[in-house]
C-alpha cells in the first residue's frame, strides 16, 4: 500500500511575511489527515521561516530546486547539502518550468537527481508532454524517454528517495487538468516502465503523484485511480484553505 503524498509547490510566490501568516492558517484549522504525507516547497527565501512554524506539525518541507554540483563555485546555486541544513526532506527536480525556461535538460537532471539522493533528500521527480505531444499521440514516447534521461543508472537504494510527479505541460498553471482517466493512463504506463526496468517489487513502491491545476473540487477523482498516489499542486496550495481541503479530500 502506497502512502499518498500531497505537496504544494509555491514556486516564486509568498514573502517571509505571507508564508509564515500560511502555516498558521492551516495549522490553525482542526488536525490534518493523518493518512498522507504533506509536503510545502516554499521559495528559498522563506524556507526558514516556514521550518520554524511547522516545528511538531506533520507537514514536511521540499525545495523546488537544487544545483547539479555538491558544492563550490556556482554563484547563485543552491547545494543539495544546503537544503538539508535548510531543514527539507524533498526536492522537487525537473518540473517543466525548469525544463522550458531554464533549460533543463533529462541528462542534468538525472544528475541532480544522484546528487540529491547521495545527499539523503528524497525527490519528487516531475515530467510530462507538451500539448504538441498529446495531439500528435506521442505522450508515452515523451514519458518514456522523459524517464529513461532522468532516471539512467540510479541503483536500487537511490530508487528507494523517488516520488515521480506526471504533469502534463498543457495542464500547469491554466486550469485545464487531466481528467482522471487521461492520468491514470499515463500512469499507468509509467508504473508498467517502472516495473519493466526496475522489477515489480520496486516499482510497486515507488508513488507516482499527478500535478496540473489540480482544485479541491478535482482532488477526490484523481486520487481514486488505482495508480494516482498523490498530488503536486501549484496555484491551489498558495490558499490554505484549498490546500487544506485538498489534503482532507484526497483520502
Ligand atoms: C505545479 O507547478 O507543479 C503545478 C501543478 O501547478 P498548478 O497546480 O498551478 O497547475
Amino acid at each position: 500500500m502506497r502512502r499518498p503524498i500531497i505537496a504544494g509547490n509555491w514556486k516564486m510566490n509568498m514573502l517571509i511575511s505571507t508564508a509564515a501568516e500560511w502555516v498558521e492558517e492551516i495549522l490553525g484549522k482542526s488536525p490534518l489527515s493523518d493518512s498522507v504525507d504533506i509536503i510545502v516547497a516554499p521559495p528559498f527565501t522563506a524556507l526558514a521561516v516556514v521550518r520554524e512554524r511547522i516545528e511538531g506539525s506533520r507537514i514536511l518541507l521540499a525545495g523546488q530546486n537544487m544545483g547539479p554540483e555538491a558544492e563550490g563555485a556556482r554563484t547563485g546555486e543552491v547545494s543539495a547539502a544546503m537544503l538539508k541544513d535548510a531543514g527539507c526532506n524533498y526536492v522537487i527536480l525537473g518540473h517543466s518550468e525548469r525544463r522550458q525556461f531554464f533549460a533543463e535538460t533529462d541528462e542534468l537532471i538525472n544528475r541532480k537527481i544522484k546528487i540529491a539522493c547521495d545527499q539523503g533528500l528524497n525527490i519528487i521527480f516531475c515530467l510530462g508532454e507538451s500539448l504538441d505531444d498529446r495531439d500528435n499521440d506521442r505522450t508515452h514516447d515523451v514519458v518514456e524517454s522523459q524517464l529513461a534521461g532522468g532516471l539512467a543508472d540510479l541503483d536500487t537504494g537511490q530508487l528507494d528517495r523517488l516520488a515521480i510527479a506526471y504533469e502534463p505541460v498543457w495542464a500547469i498553471g491554466t486550469g485545464l487538468n487531466a481528467s482522471p482517466e487521461q492520468a491514470q493512463d499515463v500512469h499507468r504506463f509509467i508504473r508498467a516502465w517502472l516495473e519493466k526496468i526496475f522489477g515489480s517489487e520496486r516499482s510497486a513502491g515507488i508513488r507516482i503523484l499527478y500535478g496540473g491545476s489540480v482544485k479541491p473540487e478535482t482532488s477526490a477523482p484523481l486520487m481514486a485511480e488505482q495508480d494516482i498516489d498523490g498530488l503536486l499542486v501549484g496555484g491551489a496550495s498558495l490558499k490554505s484553505d484549498y490546500f487544506y481541503d485538498i489534503i482532507n479530500f484526497s483520502q
